[in-house]
């Protein structure tokens, strides 16, 4: 699609759900987004990259209960996390919309407001597939079994047939619509592949959606009818027009629509490809300029996922590496659109290869030679013989190169051939031998034009890596003498002799060091499993049955927590135990605060004889779990009365 204003670039990621756990999945995705949009800066354009979180829905209220929070809490918490993972990855966002920020959820009304004024929103009765113990209609793509069952892709338990009142998307009205537009803008999905799904399962014929909920409480009610809440996926596609101020703040509304990239994974390629342009289309809105859709890391060949267990924390590299070197495996290993197997060999022999011997030692040799022989002051430089020239040449060529891959979205590619770029640099302090040339005062001219020309290609890979490696190609450029950060820069300025000769070089500092693969796992297991205590097995005895019910164990709901004074750990609990109120005292005030805990229902055993704790009785003591020295407590949902009985 043509915008009006064609010096803006607009990128977003998908917004990430709450009830996920942050991991390499969601920091690949939002790493290609951040490298992007970095490169459109450089290249000037007005970029603004949007990212955020997906809030509302029933799993979310179902996990929250289950961790006994309010799903705002259960948000803010995660929302918490996916901030501190883009600090750790360097990721500069210029927008975090969330769903349940009031001005996304007004502006979701607004355009259900306006799709029902229209008539492509319209109240019906929907029949379908219902699982009870989830609440929730199963997918249209669960297939019935040769007995004519259904049976829930969550909970494995049999589905029945429900129907209720809803309200419709009218997709068959766009089935038209979508084909010509795929027609007129084939590259609208990329990769190609994609769209070809696309057009197949559009071309098959649509139905119309059914985009609103009863049976959900955590969501952004109808307009007027508030029974009612809206589907989670109508919800969070707006996001990307609530995001840079729909209806609230035109002029930036209007200088960034529409998108020029919706970053998503493939399992969301439906929503983005056929639902999206659909809504966009009925509310009259121009449509976005490429939907692109990466591939998956997989880990020992399946998705990442929490549900799978085989998620990946990436703060366990970062804490160690920091971000640039996972930056530049994920984008250099596989090209945007296919798979790829993460595998902590495969990445470490990459941080060593590339970064730190290819890279880190073409910086490393020839600062340290530019400051040995020159004291960092190269001066006079002799004029450029063939191969010089040929090293400055290359550089225009691999520019022209690489800014095409760039414009591309081909990060993989870019990085392939700013490596080739590497190499001729080093093959050419190879072939010169300034080393060599060193030893002969009569040549120091010719010394200092060939770590002249050195430095000055170093300083031009900085530029050219910078949307992917910005901390480390920042330290390079303070290195080769330049300021403030080469953010600031244009792409169309950058020339390999733009290095004064007596320029002030920098003594170089180790860039990235060379990594050792067994400390790194072995350092990366003990940090990645917390210490569990716990018991042996064979040490402990076996109780009997009758032995194990003299336990009063009942559901506690704590009314009071105050901390017990002159303690670190200590917390005085008053606790309703159905029948009675009691006080305890409980050592968790290292991780939970009293206001933590008010309100809070627990399992406590009852009948334990009373004890005095630093001058405080307690009668009775609180379960939890211990990870790392530190309690972990199992807490009940809303719905469980005090007293209960816990057997
Ligand atoms: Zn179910």
């Amino acid at each position: 699609m043509e915008k009006t204003s064609k010096n803006t670039f607009y990128i977003t990621t998908p917004i990430y759900y709450v009830n996920d756990i942050p991991h390499i999945g969601h920091a690949y995705t939002t790493i290609i987004a951040d490298a992007l949009s970095r490169y459109k800066k450089l290249a000037g354009y007005d970029v603004f990259f949007l990212t955020g979180t997906d809030e509302h829905g029933q799993k979310v209220e179902k996990s929250a209960a289950e961790k006994g929070l309010k799903p705002i809490e259960l948000a803010d918490k995660v929302v918490g996390r996916f901030k501190n993972l883009w600090q750790a990855l360097n990721i500069s966002y210029d927008g975090f919309i969330r769903t349940t920020a009031t001005r996304h959820e007004q502006g979701v009304q607004k355009i259900f407001k306006i799709l029902l004024d229209k008539g492509d929103i319209y109240k019906g009765l929907y029949e379908g597939w219902y699982c009870v113990s989830c609440e929730n209609f199963l997918p249209e793509d669960v297939r019935e079994d040769d007995q004519g069952r259904k049976f829930c892709p969550d909970c494995e338990k049999e589905a029945g047939i429900v129907s209720e009142k809803t309200y419709f998307f009218r997709l068959s009205a766009y089935q038209k619509p979508l084909l010509d537009f795929y027609k007129k803008y084939p590259k609208f999905v990329r990769p190609k592949s994609r769209m070809n799904e696309v057009v197949s399962f559009v071309r098959q014929g649509l139905k119309d959606l059914s985009i609103t909920r009863t049976t959900v409480r955590w969501g952004i009610p109808v307009p007027g009818d508030p029974e009612h809440t809206i589907y989670v996926w109508f919800d969070a596609l707006h996001n990307y027009l609530t995001g840079i101020g729909y209806d609230l703040d035109k002029k930036t509304f209007e200088r960034y629509w529409p998108a020029d990239i919706h970053l998503i994974g493939k399992d969301i390629l439906r929503f983005h490809a056929v639902f999206w342009p659909a809504f966009l289309m009925a509310a009259g809105f121009p449509l976005p300029g490429t939907i692109l859709g990466h591939g998956w890391w997989l880990k020992d060949e399946s998705k990442m996922s929490k549900s799978r267990g085989n998620v990946l924390d990436p703060h366990v590299i970062l804490d160690t590496l920091g971000p640039d070197p996972l930056r530049y495996f994920l984008l250099r290993e596989i090209p945007i659109g296919l798979d790829g197997n993460f595998s902590h060999e495969g990445f470490l022999h990459r941080v060593n290869s590339d970064l730190a011997n290819d890279l880190g030692n073409l910086v490393q040799r020839t600062l340290t030679m530019i400051s040995k022989y020159f004291g960092g002051l190269l001066g006079d430089v002799a004029p450029e013989n063939e191969s010089d020239g040929h090293l400055r040449e290359e550089f225009e060529r691999k520019k022209k190169t690489v800014l095409g891959y760039y414009d591309d979205y081909a990060l993989n590619k870019v990085l392939e051939e700013m490596w080739t770029y590497i190499n001729s640099v080093n093959r050419y302090l190879a072939d010169n031998e300034p080393w060599k040339v060193a030893k002969d005062p009569e040549q120091k001219h010719r010394l200092s034009r060939i770590l002249y020309q050195s430095a000055a290609a170093i300083r031009t890979i900085a530029v050219l890596l910078y949307p992917i490696m910005p901390d480390s190609m920042n330290k390079v450029w303070d290195l080769v003498g330049e300021e403030g950060s080469i953010g600031e820069q244009r792409l169309a300025n950058l020339h390999f002799e733009d290095l004064p000769a007596d320029r002030s070089i920098k003594k170089p500092s180790a860039l990235f060091p060379r990594v050792d693969l067994k400390d790194f796992l072995e350092e990366k297991k003990a940090e990645a499993a917390p210490k569990i205590q716990a018991v042996k097995e064979d040490k402990m005895e076996q109780i009997t049955f009758d032995e194990f019910k003299k336990m009063d164990l009942r559901v506690a709901e704590i009314l009071k927590a105050e901390k017990v004074e002159g303690t670190d750990k200590l917390l005085k609990l008053e606790v309703d135990i159905g029948t009675e109120k009691r006080q305890l005292v409980a050592g968790v005030a290292d991780v939970y605060t009293p206001e933590d805990l008010v309100g809070k229902k627990l399992i406590v055993i009852v009948n334990l004889q009373p004890a005095v704790i630093r001058g405080v009785e307690s009668r009775g003591m609180l379960l939890a779990a211990e990870i790392d020295n530190k309690a972990v407590i199992p807490f009940f949902g809303p719905d469980v009365p005090a007293g209960a009985k816990v057997k």
